[in-house]
C-alpha cells in the first residue's frame, strides 16, 4: 500500500469528459516536461502543460522530439539537485543542434539564485520561480492569449492529452511556501513564506476540473493545513474543504502535506463530516523522540502527534494513517531511535515514508556533524521497514473479505488498479472498461503493500 498519489505525466488512455475547446488550434509544435520532486512540482508541470496545450502544443515523447523543453527541479536533497544539473549539462548538446528550441528551468533550484544559474547553464533560455507561470510568455509568445485568465487555468493536462489518473484525479496547489524552519529542510529558503491562493480561485479551479471529468481532487501545500491564515479575509483549510465539498460532481477530496501543529479539530471534523473528504490522515512526525524533534525544530512533541492521531481515530472509525520518518538525524542515539520504533509500533500506521538523513547544504543541520555512519542509518531504516512490513501485513489481513469503494486509475499488466478512500492500493481483474469508475471491490487476497479483490455491484 502506498499513500502518495502519483499522477503520471505520460498517461495511457483517454477518459471521456466534457472537454473545453483549446484556445488555439494545433500548431504542430511539441513540448517535453521533465519533473522531479513533490506533488507541488507535479502540479506546476501539469499547469505548464495545460497552458502550452491551450495554445496549440502537443506532448512530445522525448526532448529530441520537442520544440520546447521544461525541466522542473527539486532541491530537497543534494542528490536531486545534482541530477537536475546533470540533465541540464546533457541537454547542452541538444541545444547546440537545435538552438531555436527554448530550454526552460523552473522549480526550487531556481529561486534566489538565478544569476548564479545563468552563469553555470548559459544554454538555458529562461529561468522562472515555481508557479510564476506568466514568465513563460518570454519564450512562448502565443501565451499572451492566456494572460488574462492564467489563474483560472486548471493545474492539469486537458483530458485529450491526459487520460488515466491524470484525467480522473488532479492536484490543486492552495498554499505556497512554508513559515517553519525545520533544521534539515531547504524548502523555506527556496519557496519563501506561506502564501495562500484566493479562496474563490481555488473553488473555481475545482469546478473547472470537475466539469472536465475529474472525480478526485488533492489540495496541496508544503503546510496545506496552514491555508488561509495569511489571507486578508482569514479563512482555513476546513472552510475551503467545505466549499470544495459543495462542488457538484466531485467524488473525492484529499489534502497534502499537513503539519501536526496546524492539525486542528476543525480539519478532523471536516474529514469526518464532508461526503467527499476521504478518510485518510497523512501527518508527518519525522521522529519519536522529543529531543530529536527539538533539534529538528519541528515545534511539537511526540505526544502532540500521538494525540492528534488518537483523536482522528476516535472521530473517524476506519480512518487510515500515514506518516514520514527520518532516521539517523545528527546525534540520534540508539535510545532515541528506539523511541521512534516504539512510537510506530504503538501507533500502527497504515503507511510510513522512511528516509535516511542526509545533510542539505544551506540548512541549519548541515552545519552539525553528520555523525551517524551510513551503515547505522541503513540498519535503522531496515528495522523500521521490517516493523512496517509486519504491521501492514496485520492491518491488511484484517481487510480480507471487506468491500471497499475503489476509484479506478488505470490498467497495469492486464489488471485494474485503483485506490480506496483510505488510499490503499487495490488490484482486480475485470473484462469491462472501468477507467475512472468507482467500483466496489471485495478483498480476496492481501499483502503488506496492496490488496487484491473482485468487483461486486455496478460501477458508477
Ligand atoms: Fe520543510 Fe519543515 Fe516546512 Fe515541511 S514544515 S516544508 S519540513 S520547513
Amino acid at each position: 500500500m502506498t499513500t502518495k498519489p502519483i499522477i503520471p505525466l505520460v498517461p495511457e488512455s483517454p477518459v471521456p469528459a466534457a472537454v473545453s475547446p483549446r484556445r488555439l488550434p494545433p500548431n504542430g509544435k511539441k513540448f517535453f516536461i521533465w519533473t522531479m520532486g513533490c506533488q507541488m512540482n507535479e502540479a506546476d508541470s501539469q499547469k505548464v502543460a495545460a497552458m502550452l496545450q491551450e495554445v496549440g502544443y502537443e506532448k512530445a515523447t522525448s526532448e529530441e522530439d520537442a520544440d520546447i523543453v521544461v525541466l522542473n527541479s527539486c532541491v530537497v536533497r543534494q542528490a536531486a539537485e545534482d541530477k537536475v544539473a546533470g540533465r541540464l549539462d546533457s541537454l547542452a548538446r541538444l541545444k547546440r543542434q537545435k538552438p531555436e528550441m527554448p530550454l526552460v528551468l523552473t522549480g526550487c533550484m531556481v529561486t534566489r539564485q538565478q544569476e548564479k544559474l545563468k552563469q553555470r547553464f548559459p544554454h538555458v533560455d529562461l529561468f522562472f520561480n515555481p508557479s510564476d507561470f506568466g514568465k513563460l510568455v518570454e519564450v512562448v509568445p502565443e501565451l499572451e492569449e492566456l494572460d488574462d485568465d492564467l489563474d483560472q487555468l486548471p493545474h492539469y493536462y486537458q483530458p485529450q492529452l491526459t487520460g488515466n489518473k491524470a484525467g480522473i484525479s488532479a492536484f490543486v496547489p492552495i498554499i505556497y511556501g512554508c513559515n517553519f524552519v525545520c533544521s534539515y529542510c531547504i524548502v523555506p529558503y527556496r519557496r519563501g513564506k506561506e502564501t495562500s491562493r484566493p479562496f474563490k480561485d481555488i473553488v473555481t479551479e475545482v469546478e473547472r476540473l470537475v466539469d472536465n471529468g475529474v472525480r478526485e481532487v488533492t489540495l496541496l501545500g508544503q503546510t496545506v493545513n496552514a491555508y488561509g491564515h495569511d489571507l486578508e479575509e482569514k479563512t482555513s483549510l476546513a472552510h475551503l474543504m467545505e466549499a470544495v465539498n459543495n462542488v457538484k460532481g466531485l467524488d473525492r477530496l484529499r489534502f497534502l502535506t499537513s503539519h501536526p501543529k496546524y492539525m486542528g479539530d476543525d480539519i478532523i471534523h471536516a474529514i469526518r463530516d464532508l461526503d467527499t473528504a476521504c478518510e485518510h490522515m497523512n501527518l508527518p512526525v519525522q521522529a519519536g523522540d522529543n529531543e530529536v524533534l527539538r533539534r529538528m525544530r519541528r515545534t511539537y512533541t511526540r505526544d502532540l502527534w500521538m494525540e492528534r492521531i488518537a483523536y482522528t481515530r476516535e472521530q473517524i472509525p476506519g480512518v487510515t494513517v500515514a506518516t514520514d520518518i527520518i532516521v539517523g538525524f545528527p546525534g540520534e542515539t540508539d535510545e532515541q531511535f528506539q523511541q521512534t520504533y516504539d512510537m510506530l509500533e504503538q501507533t500502527e500506521c497504515d503507511k510510513v515514508h522512511l528516509a535516511m538523513y542526509s545533510p542539505r547544504p544551506g540548512t541549519l543541520s548541515a552545519r552539525w556533524e553528520d555523525d551517524i555512519p551510513h551503515e547505522e542509518k541503513y540498519r535503522r531504516h531496515r528495522e523500521l521497514e521490517k516493523l512496517q512490513e509486519r504491521l501492514q501485513t496485520e492491518i491488511n489481513d484484517r481487510r480480507l473479505g471487506d468491500t471497499y469503494e475503489v476509484l479506478v486509475e488505470s490498467k497495469q499488466r492486464g489488471r485494474w488498479t485503483g485506490r480506496t478512500r483510505g488510499n490503499t492500493l487495490v488490484h482486480f481483474d475485470d473484462e469491462r472498461d472501468l477507467t475512472g469508475k468507482l467500483v466496489d471491490v471485495e478483498i480476496t487476497k492481501t499483502s503488506p503493500w496492496f490488496l487484491m479483490g473482485r468487483a461486486v455491484g455496478n460501477p458508477s
